[in-house]
């Protein structure tokens, strides 16, 4: 059995509290949420801070509302939360199904959306979502002024993000759906982690495709926007989208995903899934958006 490196939790009840904690202990000092990464990585030796700064009492992180066209979502919200929040369901039920499809019940109710996106584990189904669906995200430290981050300049690369030191991520915000738009976030598994995600958020409008925004994660070091692969899809007739654009997008998609190889597979055969399952996804959100 292995033993934890020993820590003191010390609990933050404001921002101003865990930023002046961060600040006192530095580089011992790190920020604990639920805990289902950070005790992973003590667990495999990985890291063994002595100090763990603990956010989940503070109020300003906390919560999921309608802020105008947004959804606000608090950092220290867990993934259950959302997946079954009647607001979230009320008005924008692709991110409660997507979350309902987070690894396994136990990490759904530890883990956390602030959690997740602050690991910057390149295996994240919210990053890509997010990316997605145009989210961003609120960052601040005691006594600064907040700074709003779109998710694509947040997650920066594996395990690395634009925090800067002393600074926590405070909530994650993203526009509701607007009427006559659809939203399908698609992944498949081989081992407990996604091997590969995409996620498109598509407009319809007097029955052509009028916008397309799409996102490929897990494929690669950090999830991205395929923005070549859009232009693929605008204008398409939303009835009998041509098979052959939505292949070039598949195919723009997989260029921008820049795979690498690991245990899920070779670039080769990465490159093939997000073709594949590209074309479904968009397909799928198309026909989807039809009926909207
Ligand atoms: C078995 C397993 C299966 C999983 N499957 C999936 C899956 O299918 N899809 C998927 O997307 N994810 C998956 N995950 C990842 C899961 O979503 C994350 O583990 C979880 O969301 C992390 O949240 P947490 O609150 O536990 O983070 P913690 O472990 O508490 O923290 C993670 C990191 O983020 C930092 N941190 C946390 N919150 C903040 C904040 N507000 N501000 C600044 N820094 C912060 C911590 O310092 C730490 O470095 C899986 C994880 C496991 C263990």
């Amino acid at each position: 059995m292995t033993t934890l490196p020993r820590f003191t939790v010390h609990r933050a009840q404001t921002v101003e509290e865990a930023s002046d904690l961060l600040d006192r202990f530095g580089d011992d000092a790190v920020v604990l949420c639920g805990g289902t990464e950070l005790l992973l990585v003590y667990h495999f030796g990985f890291a063994d801070y002595p100090d763990l700064v603990d956010i989940k009492d503070i109020e300003e992180l906390r919560g999921i509302a309608v802020d105008g066209d947004q959804l606000r979502i608090g950092a220290t919200v867990t993934h259950r939360e959302i997946e079954r929040s009647p607001i979230v369901m009320e008005h924008f039920p692709a991110l409660a199904a997507m979350e309902r499809h987070v690894g396994n019940i136990r990490v759904r109710n530890q883990g956390t959306i602030g959690g997740n996106l602050c690991f910057a584990d390149p295996h994240s189904d919210p990053a890509t979502f997010l990316i997605a669906a145009g989210g961003a995200v609120t960052v601040r430290r005691g006594g600064a002024d907040a700074r709003r981050i779109p998710i694509e300049s947040f997650v920066r690369g594996p395990f690395e993000t634009a925090l800067e030191p002393g600074e926590l991520l405070v909530a994650v915000h993203v526009p509701r759906p607007r009427p006559g738009t659809a939203f399908v976030h698609r992944k498949m598994s081989f081992h407990e982690r996604p091997a590969i995600t995409v996620a498109a958020h598509v407009a319809v409008a007097g029955g052509r495709v009028a916008e397309a925004r799409l996102a490929v994660g897990s494929v690669g070091v950090a999830p991205v926007r395929a923005a070549a692969a859009e232009e693929h899809l605008a204008g398409l007739d939303a009835a009998r989208p041509d098979p052959s654009a939505l292949a070039a997008a598949g195919v723009a998609a997989a260029e921008a995903s820049s795979p690498v190889a690991d245990s899920n597979g070779s670039i080769e055969y990465k490159r093939h899934l997000v073709g594949v399952l590209t074309g479904r996804v968009v397909d799928e959100a198309i026909a989807a958006a039809r009926g909207a």
